[in-house]
């Protein structure tokens, strides 16, 4: 049995005939940026959220750089982020002209660590970037005690958790923005590069609306000089309908973990979901012993699994200016040999999560 990472065709073949329809009438009405369907979008990804505005721009990584040049963030900041996600989220501080400071991770959920946020604040930090990683919330309680108690914004990164919630409540509204991101492999992905940021601030949605659109408001009236960072028609439409599937493809993410969990859970380490989470699992992510092994075992038998991340943000050569050591984020340094992604996707079978956790289970024991 072959078992994919993700399953994008499969995906595409549940609803191939709307979205062919349309995307050949968009093509026939050659109306390919702004206009009907990317409001449509816009309103409809801000109702799922509940919040407010939801400004389409042309990547997540982006979102994130919208959100921070629109909350005024540059040259001389810092802006505190989570030592263990993608880069595109230090990448979009750095792109400001801020500077990215990373704390360590908590050792079960492996979101940012809060006890280790209030050190890594000074009198130049402007903003706490949380990463809801894998698909689980961050502790936002404590994420916005510490930034009430020092004036901070706090911008989310939601690219892995669309439809997550904490407490009773969407991620997404829990700060003063969040931004997400439509990467064809994301819970809720576009054809192509594709974000979003969302917010309940007035202000702030219409200086992003501008900011990624050239800085303007009608055409040729530019206010402030922005970039060209917008979603275009066919992803809108898309993403549109792909939107009304979310839940039900969430719903089977969900359950493909708790089948997951139960059957490896004498085997590896399973995720922890906090109380009053709504993990999401953008990413199923367990941990073993001699991951090299066992994914090249894994992969023996056909099933194809990932890493995120190999390297925690603060060890790429990419940072190392900034002259971190190993010992500064003890946690994320002693997980990062360990943690393994198995493949999760909304279309995946009761016969494939078999056939994994019967592998896994049998790898490990042979390997141990
Ligand atoms: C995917 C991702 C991004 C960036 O999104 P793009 O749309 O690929 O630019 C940012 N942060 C995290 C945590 C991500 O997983």
């Amino acid at each position: 049995m072959r078992v994919p990472f993700v399953d994008l065709k499969k995906q595409y073949l549940s609803i191939k005939n709307e979205i062919d329809t349309t995307v050949q009438k968009i093509i026939d009405e050659t109306s390919f940026i702004g206009g009907k369907y990317l409001k449509s979008f816009e309103k409809n990804f801000a109702a799922y959220i509940g919040a407010k505005h939801c400004i389409g721009v042309g990547n997540g990584t982006d979102a994130l750089f919208v959100a921070l040049k629109s909350l005024g963030i540059g040259s001389n900041d810092e802006v505190i982020t989570a030592a263990n996600s993608f880069i595109a989220t230090s990448e979009a501080i750095t792109m400001t002209g801020a500077r990215a400071v990373f704390v360590d991770c908590d050792k079960d959920t492996y979101n940012i660590d809060t006890k280790k946020l209030e050190k890594a604040v000074t009198n130049r930090t402007k903003a706490i970037i949380p990463v809801h990683l894998y698909g689980q919330p961050a502790d936002m309680d404590d994420i916005q005690e510490i930034a009430k108690g020092h004036n901070l914004y706090v911008i989310e990164d939601a690219a892995q958790a669309h439809g997550a919630k904490y407490k009773q409540k969407n991620i997404g509204i829990l700060s003063d923005c969040a931004c997400f991101s439509f990467y064809p492999g994301k819970n809720l992905g576009a054809y192509g590069d594709a974000g979003a940021v969302v917010t309940n601030n007035d202000n702030l949605a219409q200086k992003a609306s501008m900011f990624s659109n050239h800085g303007r408001k009608e055409k040729y009236d530019h206010e402030f000089e922005g970039v060209n960072s917008r979603m275009d028609s066919l992803q809108a439409a898309i993403l549109d309908i792909k939107l009304k599937h979310l839940e039900k493809w969430t719903d089977r993410r969900i359950a493909v973990a708790k089948k997951y969990s139960e059957g490896l859970k004498d085997t590896v380490i399973t995720p922890i979901v906090l109380p009053d989470r709504r993990h999401v699992y953008h990413l199923y992510v367990v941990r073993v012993k001699n991951r090299t092994k066992v994914m090249k075992a894994l992969l023996e038998k056909n099933i194809h699994t990932g890493i995120h991340y190999p390297i925690p943000l603060p060890f790429l050569k990419a940072y190392s200016y900034l002259g971190h050591k190993p010992s500064d984020f003890p946690v994320a340094n002693s997980i990062k040999d360990e943690i393994l992604s198995l493949p999760i996707y909304g279309e995946m079978e009761d016969v494939q999560v078999l056939y994994v956790t019967d592998q896994l289970r049998q790898i490990i024991t042979r390997l141990y």
